[in-house]
Order: structure tokens, then sequence, then C-alpha cells
């Protein structure tokens, strides 16, 4: 395949082929979508905004250990990335109900979670990501066993680094999707994005339970200052990856 072709449009960004058979360019779009992209939109800013939050918080991961597919950002909205295969399931991490597991389980919002849960949901828009049991995801043969319990140690690794990161921003982190994808060696690397269009963000100093959204259930929700929110993620996680590295 021929260079900087499109090789693949998602909702929120766009992946070309590079020189390099094992590296692709994301494109990060100002796109927005929610409710299995029944609502459209667009966050003026939001493409350069995630792409420099993600590029942050994957570094940050692979600095503790874990492999991802980053390699680098070369522009503001754009990041290399390693190629691989991705797993058609989202790992959702949760310490703080909301989302889905309210609406499901009918904990109030808010409850802290005693120790935080881990789920998969099938990656597939033409069925809207649905929940699934182990029983499914073996099923539909989806991952190996090993690779399920490889993928929950990943995930809670990824938690407790996120969570005291954010928590140094001064940000709670609620809950959270990861996407993992397997490279040409069969490892396992954390892929995708992590962004205030995949975490929920709640502000510490706060309470009023829509005034502290920083993330994307601004846009789900209709609350207003999407852009601001976004913006103030990216300041508190500049300034925290700077001082960090002074
Ligand atoms: N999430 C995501 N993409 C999805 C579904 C969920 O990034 O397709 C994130 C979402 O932003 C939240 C977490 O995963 O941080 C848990 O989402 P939940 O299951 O509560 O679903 P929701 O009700 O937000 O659709």
């Amino acid at each position: 395949m021929s260079a900087h072709q499109k090789l693949y449009e998602g909702k929120a960004k766009i992946l070309y082929t590079t020189d390099d058979p094992e590296i692709l360019l994301a494109h990060f779009k100002d796109d927005a979508t929610a409710f299995n992209a029944q609502k459209r939109g667009s966050i003026a800013g939001k493409g350069e905004i995630n792409c420099t939050i993600s590029s942050h918080l994957l570094r940050e991961m692979e600095a503790a250990g874990i492999a991802t597919h980053f390699i680098d950002s070369p522009t503001g909205n754009q990041m290399r990335v390693r190629r691989v295969q991705i797993l058609p399931l989202e790992v959702v991490v949760r310490n703080i109900a909301a989302g889905s597991l309210c609406k499901q389980t009918g904990l109030p919002v808010g409850t802290l979670l005693k120790q935080p849960l881990v789920e998969f949901f099938y990656k597939n828009d033409d069925l809207g990501d649905p929940l699934l049991t182990r029983e499914r995801l073996f099923l539909l043969e989806l991952a190996t066993p090993e690779q399920v319990e490889q993928l929950k140690t990943l995930a809670l690794q990824v938690n407790d680094i996120l969570s005291a990161f954010f928590q140094r921003c001064g940000i709670t982190l609620v809950d959270f999707k990861l996407e993992f994808g397997l490279d040409r060696d069969g490892t396992l690397r954390l892929a995708d994005e992590i962004s205030p269009d995949t975490c929920r963000l709640w502000n510490n100093s706060d309470d009023d339970p829509d005034r502290r959204v920083m993330d994307k259930d601004r846009f789900r929700r209709d609350l207003g200052n999407v852009e601001e929110a976004y913006q103030q993620v990216l300041e508190r996680v500049l300034a925290q990856t700077n001082q960090q590295s002074e």
C-alpha cells in the first residue's frame, strides 16, 4: 500500500498509512458523537486538545512500563502510532458509579465503588456496543482467557497511574474506556486515546453535579462550556506534566 492513504475513518479519528508499514498516522478530529452516533456535533479545538492530552498520558503509561501504540506527536492534532490489530473490546474501568452502570443497576450517580470495576463491552456499532458477560466474550472468541486476565491487569494498572495523575491535577477519574491491540509480535499494547472523550472527569473543587463535569458528558447532556472544560483539562495535564519534568 502506498504512503499517506486513508486507511480508516472513525468517529473521532482518521488513520493514514505512512512510508513505514508498521507505523500509522492518527489525525484527531473536532467531530463529536454520542449515544452511538445518534447525537452529532463538533467541539472546536477538540482534535488538538485530545491528541495533546492523549500523547502526554500515553507517555506517562510507557514510563510506567505499560506497552502502548504511541510513538510521538509530530503536530498538534496528529499522533504517530504503531500498527496494531485492535481487539473488538471496550475495556471500561470504574471508580465511581456513573453512566450506563447507574442506568442498568440503579446505583445512584456518584456512589464510590469499594474496588475498581472492570467491564468488557463488545465494540460493535451495529449492535450498540453491548455489555459482555465472560461467557459471551469467549463464545464470540473476542479474546483468549489469558488475554482477558492480561487486559484486566493492564486496565487496573492504568487506573492506578491515571487516577493518581488526575488527582494531582485536582480532578477525580470517575471511569474511562480503553482499547487494546496486538502488534506484529503478538504483544498487547494499549491503543486508541485517553482524553475527556473517553474518561469521566470531575473537578475536585466543585461539588455541583453539573458544574464539576469536565468531560464529554458536557456534550452528551448539553451542559454548555464544552470547549472550556476540555481546555481546562489540557491546561492542568500540561501543568502537571511540566511540574513532573522539573
Ligand atoms: N466510553 C467511551 N466510548 C464508548 C462508551 C463509553 O469512551 O463508546 C467511556 C465513557 O466516556 C465513560 C466510560 O467509557 O468514561 C463508561 O461509559 P458508560 O458505560 O457509562 O457508557 P455511557 O453511558 O457513557 O455511554
